[in-house]
């Protein structure tokens, strides 16, 4: 805690490295007292499946050291801050375990691009967060090591798949936490919890080290609770990576745009979403009022259509589990995942340490994955799905030539009570705006703008750029913090320190 009573983790990027740098406090008491906290209060949410107390100290000596030699920049650009990752991503001698119990022994054998790049800012390491098993899910109810609780209501799940990065930064635990997006893993959550979540565009970050859901669909990004850390901490993860053939250049400044204000920026709204059955009133409203905003900030309003956008759900849920179902075959007991033990052949040895090692959510991704690329089945489902992916894309490619940037709903929904859906499919639902981004590749984000008028919960909206355009959402997210403020920590964590 500081002299003024804000926990660390409650602090934006700035503050924590203006008082490093007026020395009213050291990055070794930083990541000390961000993991004395986290053992306090997480205790009953659960966003931490581990810590790295060491990790975290040894970062701060370094960072501390270059303070001491006169420049808290030479730390780099994320100097001090604590951050936490998604289980799904390798740090070094730390588990990576999905929140499955198929690797719940797995220790990372090496540290993935994203982690190593945030490293190399000059973070602080605080641990790994919990998440849907494999990244399947929308609630983090599936993780085999029970789920993470919404900071804003303990009945209520944090959304998923990255459920425990999003509650970590939005109780304020730490400012800024990596997750992966799919179908909606970074957004959803986002929106669930209050705070700003992005995915960027498809490329901008590398997936080398991250567990692979959907190859071509999967997108690092960072959870923070301003528009700015979110930038800066996309910054530092983004560029190329040999390791990553799909990664891309990194010449971009996400910040760059932030203060530009959205005057003369034709934003495209999407009436058929505004009337899509499932959509709720108050998010419906809190939709509405945001495009209000940004017009009266000097936006131009557009409407768009995308209507292949309707098929993205069906096209996701063949794509998504063919990829999935191939990507977890490694996991076959013998080089990584559970073993289970005693058996004759190695047939029987492959079928019990699958059943047992897989939640039933990862076994109907891969049941499903499965059936849909087996002989015969594969021309009526999967080639029709990727003749989908390229309309969605078309769609999004005559969007952008009349408009900068799409405003839409994130979810159709605040979030909702653990247990309260219990249908797969009626979960699904939940990425209904999302999914078609992943499809088609170009970047999205989610910005929190207030509470919905019924529930009481936080309510996102999504921002969509063109393809390696994030900046342009980026500039009218800017524009919405200016509005509704930034996020702020969740009202029963806003007191603990
Ligand atoms: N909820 C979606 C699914 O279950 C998306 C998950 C994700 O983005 N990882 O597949």
């Amino acid at each position: 805690m500081t002299a003024i009573g804000t926990p660390f983790g409650a602090m934006s990027i700035r503050q924590l490295q203006a008082g490093l740098a007026a020395k009213e406090f050291s990055a070794t008491e930083v990541a000390a007292a961000s993991i004395e906290r986290i053992e306090r209060d997480d205790a009953r949410m659960h966003a931490f499946l581990e810590l790295t107390a060491d990790m975290a100290a040894d970062a701060a000596a370094k960072v501390d050291a270059a303070l001491a030699a006169g420049s808290l920049a030479d730390a780099g650009p994320l100097a001090g801050v604590p951050v936490g990752f998604k289980d799904n991503m390798n740090l070094l001698n730390t588990h990576t375990t999905c929140a499955s119990n198929m690797l719940a022994n797995y220790l990372s054998p090496y540290t993935a691009t994203c982690v190593a790049y945030t490293l190399h800012a000059g973070a602080l390491p605080l641990g790994k967060l919990n998440m849907d098993e494999f990244a399947f899910g929308s609630s983090t109810e599936t993780s085999a090591f029970g789920p993470t609780l919404n900071p804003w209501d303990f009945e209520r799940v944090p959304g998923g798949s990255s459920g425990g990065s999003a509650a970590a930064v939005a109780a304020g635990l730490v400012p800024v936490a990596l997750g992966s997006d799919t179908g909606g893993s970074i957004r959803q959550p986002a929106s669930f919890c209050g705070i700003v979540g992005v995915k960027p565009t498809y490329g901008v970050v590398s997936r080398y080290g991250v567990v692979a859901f959907g190859s071509s669909l999967d997108q690092v990004g960072p959870f923070a609770r301003t528009v700015e850390d979110a930038a800066l901490a996309l910054n530092a993860i983004s560029g190329f990576d040999e390791h990553d053939c799909t990664s891309q250049a990194a010449d971009v400044d996400f910040t760059a745009n932030l203060a530009e204000g959205v005057r003369g920026m034709r934003i495209g709204v999407v009436p058929a979403f505004m009337e899509a059955e499932g959509l709720t009133d108050e998010v419906r409203d809190r939709v509405a009022e945001a495009a209000q905003k940004l017009a009266d900030l000097g936006a131009e309003l557009v409407e768009i259509e995308l209507p292949n956008a309707k098929a993205a759900m069906s096209a996701y849920y063949v794509l998504g589990p063919c990829e999935a179902f191939s990507n977890l075959a490694r996991f076959d007991s013998v080089r990584y995942g559970y073993c289970d033990p005693g058996h004759a052949d190695l047939g029987a040895q492959y079928e019990a340490s699958r059943a047992k090692g897989f939640g039933p959510e990862a076994r109907r991704r891969i049941m499903l994955g499965s059936y849909l690329l087996s002989a015969g089945v594969y021309d009526t489902y999967y080639y029709p799905a990727q003749q989908v992916r390229t309309l969605i894309t078309q769609d999004y490619e005559r969007a952008f030539q009349k408009v900068d940037c799409i405003l839409t709903p994130v979810s159709p929904r605040t979030a909702f009570k653990f247990g309260e859906i219990g249908d797969p499919t009626q979960m699904y639902l939940s990425d209904m705006f999302t999914i078609s981004i992943n499809i088609a590749g170009n970047g999205g984000m989610s910005v929190p703008v207030g509470l919905g008028a019924n529930t009481n919960l936080p309510v996102g909206v999504q921002l969509i750029s063109p393809a390696f355009k994030d900046v342009n959402m980026f500039r009218a997210a800017a524009a919405l913090e200016s509005v509704y403020g930034p996020a702020p920590v969740a009202p029963q964590f806003a007191g603990t320190h």
